[in-house]
């Protein structure tokens, strides 16, 4: 099917917003969500559509976060060089050589992280990692003053370059900022599929900012919904890679989404969490377990806000997130919408009390 819903992943995936600069994510986003409901923005920049069942409350929560790890700059050397802040979790082995796009108030600046070649590293340069501080962008400005006139100036967000693409096997997408796209665009068919359902609930479906620097509008939009139940749509890794041991990762792309056990952020609220298993049973739709040690998500905030929030972390599962390049299977983003939808159609108020004293 080539189709409109593959327009809206590139879209969504192509959109730069490093945390803090999520504008045009946000755009992309609104034209998602006005048509499926009534959209509304925190103070920050987070926003929400808004589709109202036949009750108030429960209030559902179903967000994905709009930013991606990027960069940003710092200060433009004397010989036109970039000097950068990361934003966001960068491992040094995956930025050397890479291209990358500043965003500058006169338009987009291309360039690429400079790298030594090979000859002129000594034996020892050769098997160590180039540290972030010493990495520079290479924009092709003769001197600070031509950078100047590109139009680069300190504090312009940088984002990796990368071309939406669908592979060989065409449900397999490879795009940069699926963390977490993937998300945003579950959040988006999930009101689709609740288009001309009668819930017995109220569902705030959206994206949020700045979770990679520490989860801000993760708590932001709990004011502004003030959820009773909470969802946090993110990537999960994909585990189903040479090197990589069942106890590091799970999950498998295209084995249904992750219901995530255990993170750094959070244990999700098990009555919630074993409602949802029930239900992705009684309609076989595919599911998947994984725990982890590290990391977190926006969940690990909702689930904290006011008196707290029964809430639970489905994961997407994703090869080579925090790179400029993830993989995913574009079936386990419909999965966890239709799982999100069918959990959100039983979700009424006798429902969640249950839950809540399980
Ligand atoms: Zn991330």
């Amino acid at each position: 099917m080539a189709d409109a819903r593959l327009e809206m992943y590139r879209e969504l995936t192509e959109a730069a917003g490093v945390p803090g600069q999520e504008r045009d994510v946000r755009e992309v986003m609104r034209k998602y969500l006005q048509p499926l409901g009534q959209v509304e923005t925190d103070n920050l920049g987070s926003i929400v559509a808004v589709k109202r069942g036949t009750s108030d409350r429960p209030r559902i929560m179903v967000v994905g976060h709009m930013d991606e790890i990027g960069f940003m700059v710092k200060y433009i050397t004397e010989d036109g060089f970039i000097k950068f802040q990361t934003l966001g979790g960068w491992s040094e082995q995956v930025m050397l050589a890479q291209r990358v796009v500043i965003k500058t108030r006169k338009g987009d600046v291309i360039g690429v992280v400079g790298s030594k070649p090979p000859h002129i590293l000594d034996q020892d340069e050769r098997k160590k990692v180039v540290d972030k501080k010493d990495m520079f962008i290479d924009i092709g400005a003769k001197d600070r003053k031509e950078a100047e006139e590109f139009g680069v100036r300190p504090g312009d967000p940088i984002v990796p370059l990368t071309t939406f693409t669908p592979m060989k096997n065409e449900k397999l997408l490879l795009a940069k900022a699926w963390d977490n796209r993937a998300g945003c665009a579950v959040a988006i068919q999930v009101l689709e599929e609740l288009q001309g359902v009668n819930h017995p609930n109220t569902v705030y479906a959206g994206g949020t900012v700045q979770e990679e620097v520490g989860l801000r509008g993760a708590q932001t939009s709990s004011a502004l919904v003030e959820p009773d139940i909470g969802f946090a749509v993110d990537v999960g890794i994909a585990g189903d890679m040479p090197g990589v041991k069942p106890e590091q990762a799970q999950a498998k792309i295209g084995k249904g989404p992750v219901i995530t056990l255990y993170d750094a952020s959070m244990v999700p609220h098990v009555g919630l969490r074993d409602f949802v298993i029930e239900v992705a049973e009684k309609e076989n739709i595919p599911y998947q377990f994984d725990a982890l040690a590290g990391g977190g998500t926006d969940a690990g905030r909702i689930h904290q806000w006011s008196r707290g929030v029964p809430s639970l972390y489905l994961g997407i599962a994703t090869r080579y997130i925090h790179s400029h390049v993830g993989i995913l299977h574009r079936d386990d983003l419909d999965n966890a919408a239709r799982l999100l939808a069918a959990v959100i159609r039983r979700l009424d108020a006798k429902t969640v009390d249950a839950i809540k004293n399980s």
